[in-house]
């Protein structure tokens, strides 16, 4: 069933109502041609999911009758932000889409001294708005209870900083002879929050490398391969899922 994603503020639990409006009404009208009576599940922004069924339709919204919620239960029980090394072209794009349906929780654009690609403040704007926008049709698709958050580019400083709001904050690096994702799991429990960074095409420089872990990041392998860069966060996120709700955890 086609899903939609609501702002709080147009949820009405007390009166079972949903106003659907924006971009979605559109969608809603003249891509999936609705009509009154139609059903379709919206989720809000506490990860409450119901089919709801279309009361009336106006020029810019669509009013809908909650129906019944769904107790259904489709996130990682990890919640994993994926902190991406700016890549070049439109990898960022396919990291997000992606990533968002493995489930990562939030995307964290950073520049670090080997990115390439330099983005003045009007196009990191314009970037945020269409990687969030990937997000939140990614999560429809894959019928997420949450659209991940688009983060602002960060600076290295700032993803330095960003370590210590999180249980636990992996360095994915190639030369790593020692530390596993495995064994990083092992320190997790449900609910709690990882971060993980992926450095750009060029890596991370040795600094880079040593500046993380005196900030608390913990440096882990992804296997005996070089991954690029677009397919290292995919790789963390399966794993993270294979452990977590193939495994159970162990
Ligand atoms: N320039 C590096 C080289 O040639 O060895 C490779 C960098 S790789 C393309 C980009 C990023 O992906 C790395 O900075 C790291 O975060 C991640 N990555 C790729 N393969 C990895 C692996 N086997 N273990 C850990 N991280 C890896």
């Amino acid at each position: 069933m086609q899903r939609y994603f609501v702002d709080q503020k147009n949820v009405a639990p007390d009166r079972q109502e949903i106003i659907i409006v924006g971009d979605d009404v559109a969608h809603i009208t003249k891509v999936m041609r609705s009509t009154v009576g139609t059903r379709f599940i919206c989720c809000d922004e506490q990860g409450s999911c119901y089919v709801c069924k279309v009361e009336g339709m106006e020029k810019d919204k669509v009013i809908c009758r909650m129906e019944e919620q769904l107790l259904e239960s489709r996130e990682l029980p990890i919640k994993i932000t994926i902190a991406q090394g700016l890549p070049k072209g439109d990898k960022m794009e396919m990291v997000i889409q992606k990533g968002t349906e493995l489930g990562a929780h939030v995307f964290v654009p950073f520049t670090s001294s080997r990115t390439v690609v330099q983005l003045d403040a009007k196009k990191e704007q314009k970037r945020v708005e269409r990687w969030s926008k990937i997000a939140k049709e990614a999560a429809e698709q894959s019928h997420r209870q949450f659209v991940p958050s688009i983060q602002p580019l960060h600076s290295w400083k700032q993803l330095l900083n960003l370590a210590k709001e999180y249980d636990v904050a992996l360095l994915a690096y190639e030369n790593e002879q020692a530390g596993t994702l495995h064994e990083a799991f092992g320190r997790l429990q449900a609910g709690s929050r990882v971060l993980l960074a992926i450095g750009p095409e060029g890596g991370f420089s040795e600094l880079e490398v040593r500046e993380a872990m005196e900030y608390g990041f913990l440096s882990v392998s992804l296997g005996k391969r070089i991954l690029r860069t677009e397919t290292a966060a995919l790789y963390g996120l399966s794993c993270i899922s294979y452990y977590y709700e193939q495994l159970g955890g162990r």
